[in-house]
This record gives structure tokens, sequence and C-alpha cells, in this order.
């Protein structure tokens, strides 16, 4: 068994689905396709979150036309006339009902987002899998709410993948055809509630079936040659490295690369499964390997760009000197307001946190009043890590008026900044 993850960009549009069709066409055995919300659709989606949210019925029924239009374009593309498969009107119904009819009071609006959001993949899936019917290939379409069981932890639930074990492989046994359609980022909990596990999470929903099924490998397939040592889009003169070990895809991932999904590393590595990231525009490039041990060291630096990054200072109205024991209590608050902290420095008496921007900023300085802290943020900041940092990278990145922090090791060096020096 194989795990295929393709993402928003790969099915873009219908040549990317075709593309799909040929690329599962080509491969032998049995393979599970991961597949996300087509495009930017997540996003859209989003947007109808917080219009039907805030009781804007009719924002929310506009951004609703917009994604069926959106799909509609590909699916006229793909089949030549225009043509709904039945799962995906049934999905529209859904969701055209929670739009003009349900009463957003009744969940909480994390709740909301999920169920709302999830429609992205299930309609990406109904679309990828009816094609591939009609193109000959032969699929089965799975609803990955009924086989990954979650917590309830709406908008970043984990997937508790003991209680998944079963459900997955008894559904893999029974589908009677050689290829399998599932959605990435969705879940559910116990009670049956829609749940995602966190924005960009398919690469850990394709991990973590390839852990399951005891995949031979799992692949992602991306609109870049394999992992590149930086964004193309902000970056220039970047280049494609061949081979990396878990450990360097985890600091990559956790320092922000687009590349992979944090969490997508450890079900692997637990039962060394090599992870693969495809060229899907040129399938005949080796792309990049990604294993326990690798031939040859990393030599390039690695550049990574966090954008939409919170700083915040906090420290004790008293003045107390004994920070380390109010740790705890800070970092609880963050746990509890969902803020996910990238970058922590500490001094006598203050704690500087560098956070994603939160919907909850508020609150979270708030919480920290509370507590006996004074806080001050500065919004829109921008971290840049660099690992393998040259003088040359210092010189250039780190000595400007923009930068607040610094952090630096012998082999990473953490810039947080202001402007948005690198667009
Ligand atoms: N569609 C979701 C997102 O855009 C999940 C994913 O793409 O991995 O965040
Ligand atoms: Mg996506």
């Amino acid at each position: 068994m194989k795990i295929y993850k393709f993402g928003g960009a790969s099915v873009k549009e219908a040549t990317g689905v075709r593309n799909l069709a040929s690329i599962a066409r080509q491969t032998e055995g049995r393979l599970f396709i991961v597949v996300s919300a087509m495009g930017k659709t997540t996003n859209a989606l989003e947007k109808i979150v917080d219009a039907f949210w805030a009781g804007r019925t009719g924002e929310a029924v506009v951004a609703m036309q917009a994604v069926v239009d959106y799909h509609a374009g590909i699916l006229a593309d793909l089949w030549g006339e225009p043509h709904l498969p039945q799962r995906v009107r049934g999905f529209y119904e859904e969701l055209e009902e929670i739009i003009t009819v349900a009463n957003p009071a009744t969940k909480t609006y994390e709740e909301w987002y999920d169920r709302i959001v999830s429609f992205g993949e299930l309609i990406s899936t109904a679309i990828v899998s009816d094609y591939l019917c009609y193109d000959g290939v032969g699929c089965e379409w799975l609803d990955m709410r009924r086989l990954f069981l979650t917590t309830n932890r709406f908008r970043d639930a984990n997937i508790d993948i003991e209680a998944s074990t079963p459900r997955l492989r008894r559904a893999v046994e029974l589908a009677s055809e050689r290829i399998i359609v599932g959605q990435g980022f969705i879940g559910a909990t116990e009670q049956g509630a829609t749940t995602t596990i966190g924005r960009e999470g398919s690469d850990y929903s394709a991990a973590v079936a390839g852990y399951i099924l005891d995949a031979e490998s799992v692949s992602i397939w991306k609109d870049v040659e394999g992992v590149l040592n930086g964004d193309p889009k902000i970056f220039d003169n970047v280049t494609y490295i061949p081979e990396l070990t878990y450990l360097d895809a985890i600091e990559l991932a956790y320092s922000g690369a687009q590349i992979i999904h944090p969490k997508t590393i450890k079900p692997l590595q637990n039962k060394s499964i090599p992870l693969y990231v495809k060229c899907f525009v040129n399938p005949s490039l080796p792309g990049s390997v990604i294993k326990e041990s690798i031939s040859k060291p990393i030599e390039v630096p690695i550049l990574i760009l966090k954008k939409n990054q919170t700083l915040l200072s906090i420290k004790p109205k008293d003045y107390s000197f004994i920070l380390e024991e109010r740790m705890a209590e800070i970092f609880a608050i963050m746990e509890r307001r969902r803020a996910k902290v990238h970058l922590v420095q500490n001094s006598a008496i203050s704690l500087a946190l560098c956070i994603d921007s939160s919907r909850y900023l508020e609150e979270i300085v708030a919480d920290l009043h509370e507590s006996g802290f004074e806080v001050k943020y500065n919004t829109e900041m921008e971290l840049l890590t660099i690992r393998g940092y040259t003088a040359e990278d210092l010189h250039r990145f780190a000595e400007d008026e923009s930068v607040y922090m610094t952090q630096r090791s012998r082999k990473v060096v953490r810039i947080l900044s202001k402007k948005k020096a690198f667009d």
C-alpha cells in the first residue's frame, strides 16, 4: 500500500485532477489517495463561517455561490460539459441548509468552523473520485469522518490513532477497488461531530493513514521540484534538497516551512516509512526523500519565513524576579487560548513570546492581566529562521532596524522583525 497526498494547489484546476488520475493510473498496487480542498477553497469557506457566525446570511450565501461556481468551472472542464456529481450536490444542499437555516448560537464558533470548512475536502474528494471512475481508473470514496476518530478540540483536533486503526483498516480491507480516495484534514468526535485537525493538516492525515496501514511509503505531491531551501515566492536563488532526515524535516516544519505540516513526521518516523515530496508537474523528477539517515548532509542554509506573528512582552506587575515560577501559568494561558508559541526569550523580569496572530489576542492579554502581568504587544511581525546560517545571512537579515529580536545558536538563527521585509 502506498499513500499519496495531493494538496490544494495540485488540484486547483481541471489539469491537476487529470494529472492526479494519470499518476494514479501509472502507480502499481494498492493506493490510498488523500486530497485537500481545491485551491483556496478553505479560505473561501472560512469567510462563509465568519459571515454565518455574524448572522450575515446574505453575505454567506454569496460566498457559498463563489465556492459552487469555482467547482462548477473545474467540473465543466473535466467533463466537457456542466456536470454535478450526486455526492457534491448533496454537500451543497447540506451547506446551504446550515447557512440559511441553522442558528449559530447552538454551537461554538469552532464547532461551526469545522462543520462548514470540512465541505472543502468533502467536495474535492467527491469530484476526484467521480472523475477517476469516469476516466476508467476506478476507485472507492471513503468518508474520513467515520474513520478518523478525533478529540473534540475543534479546529485543532488530534487523531486518536489507536481508536482509528481498526476502523480504517477494516474500511480498506472491505474496499473492492485498488484505489481509495479519502479527505485530508477532517475527522469526527466519538459523538459524530465533524472536526478539523489544523490548517494544512492533510499531510498529517496522510501520515496517519500511512502509519495505520503500514504503508511502504507516503508521497506528498506538490507544485515544486521537491523540498527547497526556501520559499521561491519569498527568496531568490533557492535550491533543491534531495535528501533529509526525519529530524531535519521536523525542524523545518516547526520553523514554518510550508512544505510539510509539523505533525507529519512522527508517525512516519515511528514506523520508518519514507516520505517523498514529489513534483506534481513533472512526476519523473526524483523529488526529495525524508528518511532515517541520509548519505550527504545538507550544505545550504535553509530560510523559513513565518508571517503574521505577534510579539507579547510579559512582565509581572509586582516586579517579582522569579519569573520561572510563573512560566507554567503563562503557558497554560497560551494553551487554553490556543496560541502557538514560536519563540521564547526571557530576562530577569520579563518574558517575550512570539505567537501566531490570534483572534483571541484580547482574551490572552486580559487573562495575563488577571494573573498579575503587564503586557505589551506588537502585531504584524515576521519570524525568519535560518538553519545553517552564514555571516552574510546575518549581515543581510539581522542587522536591520526593523529587527526586534534575534536568537542565535550555533546552527540556527531566528530573527523577529516588524516590517514585511521580504514581500
Ligand atoms: N484544506 C486545508 C487547508 O487549506 C487542509 C490542507 O490543505 O492540508 O488548510
Ligand atoms: Mg490547503
